[in-house]
């Protein structure tokens, strides 16, 4: 049977409707998460370099505020559009639930292409939003951060404009600064960190010793790269390695922070010195290993190639890389399948404590906030653990659970259904 692809937000209200099913939660509480509470369309007015006037169409969307401000990402792409907004703002309901993190989710996004613009434009672009959003978020209202083509300098010129709308300094308006300019550290590492700690304690979960095991990992980015130093430090052997260039093995190991060194220079992992072999990008998903960790694309894991699946354990730093149908075989089969909103946490944890730090003026050393992140990671993952075995459900439904526990209670103790 062919499998239907269905668009982000589609699967995301699906997901919920599976939680709310199994939790029995009243149908009321389906009902208000099934969309996002508000969505503001802006068109943002930019001077150009030519001296034209050219009209940008951007969006925020707040799902649900119930347990605080909401919080997600900018993202500037031309992909970008009202839907995509409302479902990535759904998914960050969830992902802030998991943890317990006093938000509910918010995403934002402009229609645009940013390598078609100059600096000063993009400058201008990215204050004509915080300007247009300045009603609309706040550090006690809704939070944006970095996400696909934005980052700590545009977030920085975020900051200033709404500081000068405001009259005061506002750091905590936004996350993802850079740590010169009310940043945290210990940010840049968080992902790939948690997605690490995370598959650690699945493995204690089904007594697979970390020491020795061996590694696979999808995607070399920001956060694989980060998940593969953190767990080889716990003793791993990270065997196989891919990005959009190929597969590396190395049998023995691969050493992680040669090849961190190795792509800092050449981009990608081909070509790799420390590789026996290359292999097509796609053998990664496939390799003979005891954990799989796929941090790169969406859609990776699917009813095509799931039966090949040998790691005992996939642990998503990524973005939805499992379509629902292949959830449920990885499930059947017994595979350990750590979700997104849980393994992939670790940067919206971090985040949070930007923020927490923006709000005291005081910040922490990158060990205490590695601490405090292991500490709230742990804990979220024992309680959806307790859950799923619970419930006989697997662990992304369980955290789904988790999450509308939480938001539930909220809006019940407020008075919304
Ligand atoms: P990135 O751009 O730094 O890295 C992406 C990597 O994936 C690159 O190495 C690229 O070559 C590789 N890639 C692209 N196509 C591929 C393919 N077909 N096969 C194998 N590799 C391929 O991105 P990132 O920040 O590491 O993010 C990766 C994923 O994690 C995304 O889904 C992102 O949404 C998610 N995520 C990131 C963060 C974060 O803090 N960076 C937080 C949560 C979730």
């Amino acid at each position: 049977m062919a499998e239907k692809t269905l668009n982000p937000f589609e699967i995301a209200q699906q997901q919920i409707k599976t939680a709310c099913d199994k939790l029995g939660a009243e149908p009321a509480v389906y009902e208000i998460l099934k969309h996002p509470l508000r969505t503001l369309e802006v068109h943002l007015p930019v001077k150009m370099d030519d001296g034209s006037i050219k009209t940008f169409k951007g969006f925020r969307a707040q799902h649900n505020d119930a347990v605080g401000p909401t919080k997600g990402g900018v993202r500037f792409h031309t992909e970008v559009s009202r839907d995509e907004v409302k479902a990535l703002s759904t998914w960050m309901t969830f992902k802030c639930g998991v943890i317990g993190l006093p938000y509910g989710g918010g995403k934002g996004g402009i229609i645009v292409d940013p390598n078609d613009l100059s600096k000063g434009e993009l400058e201008r672009l990215s204050r004509a939003y915080a300007k247009s959003m300045a009603f609309f978020i706040g550090d006690k209202k809704d939070i944006p951060a970095p996400d696909v083509n934005t980052n700590g300098q545009i977030m920085s010129w975020m900051v200033d404009e709404i500081s000068g709308i405001r009259g005061y300094n506002e750091p905590g308006v936004f996350t993802g600064k850079p740590v010169e300019f009310g940043g945290s550290l210990a940010r840049t590492e968080a992902t790939g960190y948690g997605v690490a700690i995370m598959a650690k304690k699945a493995a204690d979960k089904i007594g697979l010793d970390t020491k020795g095991a061996t590694i696979a990992i999808q995607g070399f980015g920001n956060v694989g790269s980060y998940a593969g130093l953190y767990i080889e430090e716990m003793g791993a052997k990270v065997i196989a390695v891919s990005d959009s260039s190929c597969c590396i093995v190395n049998e023995e190991g691969l050493d992680i922070k040669a090849l961190i060194e190795y792509t800092k220079e050449n981009k990608h992992v081909n070509g790799f010195p420390g590789a026996t072999k290359e292999l097509d990008r796609n053998e990664v998903l496939v390799m003979d290993v005891d954990m799989l960790f796929p941090c790169a694309l969406e859609n990776q894991i699917t009813s095509k190639n799931v039966d090949d699946i040998k790691a005992k354990i996939v642990c998503e730093g990524a973005n939805g890389p499992t379509t629902p149908e292949a959830d449920r075989a990885l499930f059947e089969k017994g595979i350990v399948l750590v979700p997104d909103i849980l393994a992939n946490a670790g940067g919206v944890t971090v985040s949070y404590f930007e923020w927490v730090q923006n709000l005291m003026n005081y910040y922490w050393s990158f060990e205490e906030v590695q601490e405090k992140q292991t500490a709230l990671m742990y804990k979220s993952f024992e309680e959806i653990w307790q859950l799923k075995e619970e419930h006989g459900v697997e662990m992304r439904t369980a955290g789904y659970m988790m999450s509308i526990k939480r938001i539930a209670t909220a809006m019940k103790l407020r008075g919304w259904y």
